[in-house]
């Protein structure tokens, strides 16, 4: 199966999954009724990463990318389920604009991702261990 024929498709998918890990994409594109192959999935997504269409914003055992929009945004992650949470930072930004400056890098991504656990696994988990919970 040739990738360019699906590209477009799967960038479509992609642009509408927002965050996404390669199976997600495999589901969403297969609930569509689109018979796509996991192999063409990494084509399509290795090359929608080259020319800058999506960035990877985590890099477990399944990573995690997502549609670059044109608002530079940040994450929080929840290491428990999982959930990712976007907060826009003009602060942010500009220490990052003022770094890249100062060490005069020709900057080509950029992610920024905050590890935690989010309000409902918080209440869990303190109910079930607080001793584990300093760490
Ligand atoms: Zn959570
Ligand atoms: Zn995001």
């Amino acid at each position: 199966m040739r990738t360019d024929k699906w590209l477009s498709e799967i960038e479509k998918f992609a642009r509408k999954a927002n965050h996404f890990r390669v199976y997600d994409l495999l589901d969403l594109m297969k609930t569509s009724g689109i018979p796509v192959s996991r192999a063409t999935v990494y084509r399509a997504i290795k090359k929608l990463l080259s020319v800058g269409k999506i960035v990877q914003i985590s890099n477990e055992r399944e990573r995690m990318f997502e549609f670059v929009n044109e608002q530079i945004h940040y994450h929080f992650k929840c290491k428990n389920c999982g959930e990712m949470f976007e907060f826009f930072s003009e602060t942010i930004d500009n220490s990052i604009k003022e770094g890249t400056r100062k060490f005069k890098i020709l900057l080509t991504g950029q992610n920024l991702i905050l590890e935690g656990f989010c309000r409902s696994c918080c209440r869990r988990k303190n109910a079930k261990r607080k001793r584990n919970y300093n760490g």
